[in-house]
Formats: C-alpha cells, sequence, structure tokens
C-alpha cells in the first residue's frame, strides 16, 4: 500500500530575540515537517513565512511591523498565496492590534501555542479568515512537540524551562511567555540523545530563569539544575555543556559546585545583574543586592579559578541617577567581563516602570556610551589574553574563507584555524595566534582529540 505523501511546500521562518527564539523556530520548522513544509532561505516563493519575534525593547517590536510590509508586497506580488505567520512575544502582547495594523497576516499565534500549528494552519484554509491563538493552554506544549527533530548543529540549543515568576519591573517576559514551567528530566535526556545521534556535541541548555529549574526526574524527584546537568554530562559524546539565562537570585550552592566538579559544564557563565546600585536592583524588583553578585563571582572564581563571566546591563531605568550609574561602573570595573550587552531602557506597555517619569535620552544616552567603552575595553583584554595560550576548541564546520576550519572556545568565542582536516565534532588544542574584536585566530597543535574539555 503506497503511503500518502504530503505536497511539498516552502517554509521561511524569520527569528529575532533571545536564543530561545531560535530554538523555538527550529521546533516549529520540525512541527510543519510531517506537513511537507520544508525550510528555504528567502521569502521569495515562499509557501508561508513564519516572522518569529520579539518584544523585549520597543526597537525590537518596532522591526516587526517594518518586516511585515516587505512581506506584504511579496505576497501582493505573488497572488497572496504566500500564508503570513506572526509568532512569539510580539504576537502574545500586540496579536490584535497586529492583526488591525497588518490584516493580511493570516495568523498570530503565541509562544504557548505552537504544537496547535498545523490544526491552525487548516483553520485559516478552512475560514478563509486570519486566526489568533494567544491562549496559554492547559496542554503543554512541550508534551506535543514532535520528537523528530531537524539536526541543528554541533552546538545546539534545548529548550529546559519557560517562562518567569520574578516580575522584574522593565520586563515583558512574565506576560508574554507566561508562569515559569519546567521540563521534566526525562524528556530532556531524550532529547539531548537524539541531538547527539544526529553530531551535536555541545548543548547550551536555554530558559528564560534557566537556573530556576525544577523538573520531574525519573525517579520521582524534583531536579534542580545542577543534578540535571550531571545527568546531561552522563550522555555518551556530549562533549560540552553551558546554560543560559541564570538569575543570580537562582544561583545556589549546588550549581556554583556544579562549575567544579562537572568536567562537561564550561568555566563560562551568562549572569545579568542589570545595575551596579541596590537603590536601583530594588527599584527593578530584582530580589538580589550588587553584593550578592559579587559573592557569587568569587565563589565561582574560587571553585573554577578560569571562570570567567557575561551579563546584562539597564541603564537609564526610571530614577537612576548619577550615582546609581557611577555604582554600576564600580561593580564592572571591580568584575571584569569576557563580555556583556548593554541596554537603555525602553519603557513596555503593561510593565509597572512604563508609567514612572522617564531619565532623559540624552542623559541615557551618555550613560550607556559610557558603559559600552569600558565593556568593549574589557572584552578586547580578555580576547587578548588569550594570545599565545593552548586551548580546547570544538570544531563546528569551514570557515568562512577556503581552507579554515572554525570552532569555540571553553568561553564560546569564535576560532578560525588554516586547515582542511576534517574536525567537526572533535575538540581539538589550538594555540591562539590573534585576537581580533569578536573571534580569535590560531594554528592546531595537534589533531589527537583532546580530551579533558
Ligand atoms: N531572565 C534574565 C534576567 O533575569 O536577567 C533576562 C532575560 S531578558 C529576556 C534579556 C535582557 O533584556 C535582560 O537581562 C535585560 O537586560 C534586557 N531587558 C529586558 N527588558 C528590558 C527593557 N524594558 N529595556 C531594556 N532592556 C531590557
Ligand atoms: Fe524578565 Fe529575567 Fe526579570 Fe524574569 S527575571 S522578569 S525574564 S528580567
Amino acid at each position: 500500500m503506497n503511503a500518502i505523501v504530503p505536497k511539498t511546500r516552502k517554509l521561511h521562518v524569520v527569528t529575532h530575540g533571545c536564543q530561545m527564539n531560535v530554538y523555538d523556530s527550529a521546533r516549529m520548522a520540525d512541527v510543519l515537517a510531517p506537513l511537507g513544509y520544508t525550510t528555504v532561505d528567502t521569502p521569495e516563493g515562499a509557501d508561508m513565512v513564519i516572522m518569529n519575534t520579539c518584544h523585549i525593547r520597543e526597537r525590537a517590536a518596532d522591526k516587526v511591523f517594518s518586516a511585515l510590509g516587505r512581506l506584504r508586497d511579496l505576497k501582493e506580488a505573488g497572488g497572496s498565496k504566500m500564508m503570513i505567520a506572526v509568532t512569539g512575544c510580539v504576537a502574545q502582547a500586540e496579536g490584535d492590534l497586529l492583526l488591525r495594523r497588518a490584516p493580511y497576516v493570516d495568523l498570530v499565534v503565541g509562544p504557548q501555542a505552537y504544537h496547535r500549528l498545523p490544526e491552525l494552519i487548516a483553520r485559516v484554509h478552512r475560514e478563509k479568515k486570519s486566526v489568533l491563538d494567544t491562549d496559554f493552554p492547559a496542554d503543554q506544549k512541550f508534551d506535543f512537540l514532535p520528537d523528530a527533530a531537524a539536526f541543528q548543529g554541533v552546538i545546539a540549543n534545548l529548550t529546559i524551562q519557560e517562562g518567569c515568576d520574578k516580575f522584574c519591573s522593565f520586563c515583558v517576559v512574565p506576560y508574554t511567555r507566561g508562569a515559569e514551567v519546567s521540563r521534566p528530566a526525562a524528556s530532556i535526556i531524550a532529547e539531548a540523545k537524539r541531538m547527539v545521534a544526529q553530531g551535536t556535541r555541545e548543548v547550551v541548555l536555554l530558559g528564560q530563569n534557566v537556573n530556576a529549574y525544577h523538573g520531574q526526574g525519573p525517579d520521582g524527584t524534583i531536579w534542580n539544575l545542577a543534578r540535571l546537568l550531571l545527568a546531561l554530562s552522563e550522555v555518551p559524546e556530549l562533549r560540552r555543556l553551558r546554560y543560559t539565562t541564570s538569575h543570580p537570585s537562582d544561583m545556589g550552592e549546588e550549581l556554583i559546585l556544579a562549575h567544579r566538579d562537572n568536567p562537561a559544564l564550561m568555566p563560562f557563565l551568562h549572569l545579568p545583574v542589570q545595575s551596579g546600585s541596590d537603590r536601583m536592583l530594588a527599584a527593578m524588583n530584582r530580589k538580589h543586592k550588587a553584593d550578592d553578585f559579587r559573592r557569587i563571582v568569587a565563589k565561582l572564581r574560587d571553585v573554577r579559578p578560569d571562570m570567567a563571566f557575561t551579563s546584562d546591563f539597564i541603564i537609564g531605568h526610571p530614577g537612576e541617577t548619577d550615582a546609581d550609574f557611577a555604582a554600576t561602573m564600580k561593580l564592572v570595573r571591580e568584575t571584569g567581563f569576557a563580555l556583556a550587552y548593554s541596554f537603555n531602557y525602553s519603557p513596555r506597555p503593561g510593565t509597572p516602570a512604563a508609567g514612572l517619569p522617564q531619565v532623559p535620552d540624552e542623559v541615557k544616552n551618555a550613560r550607556l556610551y559610557e558603559l559600552q567603552a569600558e565593556l568593549r575595553r574589557q572584552q578586547d583584554a580578555f580576547n587578548a589574553a588569550t594570545v599565545g595560550l593552548s586551548t580546547p576548541v570544538l570544531f563546528t564546520g569551514l570557515g568562512r574563507h577556503p581552507g579554515q576550519i572554525a570552532g569555540r572556545s571553553l568561553y564560546a568565542q569564535p576560532v578560525v584555524v588554516d586547515s582542511t582536516a576534517p574536525l567537526t565534532g572533535e575538540v581539538h588544542t589550538v594555540k591562539i595566534t590573534y585576537a581580533n574584536p569578536n573571534s580569535l585566530l590560531g594554528t592546531l597543535t595537534t589533531t589527537k582529540e583532546t580530551i579533558a574539555a
């Protein structure tokens, strides 16, 4: 008997925002694959375009409307056959407005409803009108996403926790992603094993508050992130583990010690502090003080001396004075970051800080400029310090130029080597010879696998 082969259709996915959106985009493609959708690199000629959006700052949300305008032109040029779907946090937060401003959008789907995409697409065809699904359904999307997934690469993301219960004054995440939910450990381990079978060697565990992870363990107890990382480190051929994004309040003792005891865990942590001023941290409802952050950094450096840190900073949150900003600069100088992301505060509709008197733009801009100059200096110094060192690199594929291969250091720095050796998926020692602003160059010192990495 012949199996029914679905008609081939072209799917183009545009991803804005965080790594969690990158992961979600890949999972949406997996959900649609059984319907015959294969991904293509450009929207021209696509049967369906998904725009997976970010609402974290105003500029990110604005990008959606300008990009949608371009898609409308393509849709009209193709006789309106292209289906346009908007997903992600803008869909969740502004779904109704979106359909009013862009009525040519066929489908608006919030982050909790991706597993329902096939049924929603069928509804658009059946009802011949736009469909919106921004519910927080009782059924957990992770229980309904398909097991079969496309290969994401030697380094791949894996979402283990979603949503947030912390309600920082500036942040839309608790409203767009909903309450904090942890996936059961067994389904995460099974997914990691499938990824490794496809060639993945480094897994980045994702969550808005990934270190608040508290999922059901296979033994019936609740596992924290340290326990989950231990189980994942036992997956054969899974060489490296990272996790992001962490909240300082959830950085428990066991997790700190995991950086000493778990050989797969990289000595690198993204730990957003947002501000160095306790007054601002209280105004932000962060539930930690600047000294809590200092203590965590010191403990981690104590148990793992080669530990390096990245962070996020918000400049010009309502109420921020020159003294508050000076406290942030002090914390930055004392800590010494490998890299950090910094943003001007952007008022988000519906969040507590949006209604407060705002810091003038020129003040924010001047402070951000000063902070970013210091962070750039620290990043350059961190990269320059690697020159002359021999360090383990996980090779991920070919470099941008012929005759080059590329990989990642322990600190996720891109490393490029002149070689044509087929080393993808392997860890080898590289002597770093030159530091560019955002990548390193080096030479292979051995093509024998480096064990301790
Ligand atoms: N859960 C993480 C934490 O607690 O730090 C942060 C996740 S958030 C998606 C990523 C970063 O966006 C934040 O760390 C913050 O620096 C920045 N961010 C969030 N809301 C913002 C806003 N309204 N304006 C500017 N930056 C913002
Ligand atoms: Fe947003 Fe992170 Fe605060 Fe949650 S903890 S509200 S995700 S900044």
